[in-house]
This record gives C-alpha cells, structure tokens and sequence, in this order.
C-alpha cells in the first residue's frame, strides 16, 4: 500500500483580508489561483506595529495594496522572501518602493545543475536581488519578534524557511505544503537537497508549518515523513519501470500516474527527471549522454 499523505486543503478565507491566524501571525491571500498555487499566495506578516512580510507574492498591485491598507498606521521594517519563483518574490518590489523594509533571501534565483536544453516551466523571478542574503542559523531580530532561518534547497536551490522562534511556527513556502506535495524540477529543482531538507525538518521542534500555500499543518513529523515515504515509493516506481524494460521518462509518466490528469503530465515528468537524476548522483541508474527527459535509463549493475 502507498503511503497516505495526510493533506490538509481545508481554507476559508477571503481574498486582500488580513486576518490573524496566531499570536503574532496574520495572513493575508493574494487572488492568484493556479494549479500550482491552490488559492493563490499566502503572504504572512509577523508582529505588530514594525512587521516583517512574508513573500509579497506575484506583481500584483491591488494585493499589496491590501497589505498597505490592512497595516495602516504600521510600519514593515522586513522583507522576507522563501524563494524566488514568480508567485512569492516579485511583489517585493512595490512593498519596498512603499516601504523602504529591506528584502533578505538566500540569494538570486539560482542556475542549478543540469543546465543545458533543459526548459524551466515554472517561472523565476529573474530581476530580484535580495538586500541582504541570509544563511543557515541566521537570526533576524524585529521590535518584538525574532525569526530563525533555516535552508530548505530542494524545490528551488535558494528555498529557505522561517521560524519565528516566540511561537516555534515554521513558514515552509513551497518546501512542505499541506495540500500537495512540492514540485521538484530541475535544473533549479533537485531531489537529492529536497530530501535532505525534508530530514532537516524532522530534526527539529517547530510545532506548526504555515506553508506559502493553503492551511498550517498542525502535525509536522509524520506529514514530512510521509513525502519522504512517498519519494522513496517513485524511485520504488521508477525502478519498477526500468526492470519491465521501460527506460524513457516519456513512457514511465502514465504507468506513474495514473490518477493525474494528463495536463499534469508535463510537471509530473519533470518530476520523474528530478528522481531519476538523484538515483544517477546516487550510482544506482546510468545513462548514454547528460540526465535529461530525453534520456534511456537503466540500472548501473
Ligand atoms: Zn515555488
């Protein structure tokens, strides 16, 4: 039997509201759903009086200006940012020209690895530059909140999270949602980092994700266990695959999924590419020539 992932997709809400979510936490959706983004983006804010935002979300005017306008007379005197795909960084352009916060990030969108005749579909937010780049372990201190940074590579080669240490609350952005699992896609994506993010996690305490998208998972350690039992069981699939003669990611997808709607297939395939190349990296599958989607896999020994 496969793992059962234990999603949470129940959200009521209403689009531009800020609300409080926790002591310290509220929230705000931007109105930019997508099979990618479930509701659209969740931009968090913490504290009170001089906040810090969490990912501003997609270019989107009218969303900041619900942030403006629900904050009034309080100041923002941070920007944080997960990651830089184009539904959680770019926002931060007009938050800071109405602002003036700084951004912190881990860095630029990144390159990754395996660069050539590989088309990234999902979208970098190529024009942002952090103010400040954060790292592991960092410590950003507000008037009365404090976050910990804690890097989480693996959906994109910059993903960090946040946790703001008063409530031991993590914002996971795309690393761990509750409604589906992340997308891993390279060249930016890779699943050998994902992984290991993924067990970062389960070594620490946090007691509550609030992910960039959809409700909090109020139960971390077995949900992050169950995408890594889940992970395991498509390089279980993949293996099956390659033993029944079937090496083409092309021909593997619908063996996979077969309750996946077939416009999902493209993103389903990428995904089968991040596995594969992980299993290369890792010795246990081989190819002629550079990992790709075009690539004919088969098993090293
Ligand atoms: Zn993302």
């Amino acid at each position: 039997m496969p793992v059962e992932i234990p999603y949470r997709r129940k959200l009521s809400f209403d689009y531009g509201k800020i609300e409080q979510i926790g002591p310290g936490i509220r929230r705000v959706i931007a109105n930019n759903p997508s099979p990618f983004t479930f509701h659209g983006t969740g931009t968090y804010i913490l504290g009170t009086g001089s906040v810090a935002v969490i990912d501003p979300g997609p270019d989107d005017a009218a969303h900041i200006d619900a942030i403006m306008a629900g904050l009034g007379a309080e100041t923002v005197s941070h920007i944080l940012i997960t990651h830089t795909h184009m539904d959680h960084s770019p926002g931060s352009r007009r938050l800071k020209a109405l602002t003036g916060a700084k951004t912190y990030a881990y860095g630029p969108h990144g390159a990754g690895k395996m660069e050539s005749g590989v088309v990234v579909e999902e979208g970098g937010d190529m024009d942002f530059t952090p103010d400040c780049e954060i790292r592991h372990g960092d410590v950003l201190d507000g008037t009365n909140w404090s976050v910990e940074c804690v890097y989480t590579p693996g959906h994109t080669s910059n993903h960090i999270c946040f946790q703001l240490r008063e409530a031991k609350a993590l914002f996971t952005g795309d690393h761990v949602m509750g409604w589906s699992t992340s997308i891993v896609s390279p060249p930016d994506g890779d699943m050998g980092q994902y992984m290991q993010s993924l067990e970062l996690l389960l070594a620490r305490d946090d007691e509550i994700y609030w992910p960039t998208h959809g409700p909090a998972i109020d139960a971390p350690k077995p949900h992050v266990e169950a995408f890594i039992q889940h992970r395991i069981e498509r390089e279980q699939q993949i293996l099956n695959c390659i033993d029944e003669g079937v090496g083409r990611i092309h021909d593997m997808v619908p063996l996979m999924y077969r309750d996946t709607p077939e416009f999902m297939y493209p993103a389903a395939a990428r995904s089968v590419l991040a596995s594969i190349a992980y299993l290369v990296e890792k010795g246990t599958l081989a190819t002629s020539g550079a990992v790709s989607l075009e690539g004919d896999y088969a098993r090293t020994s």
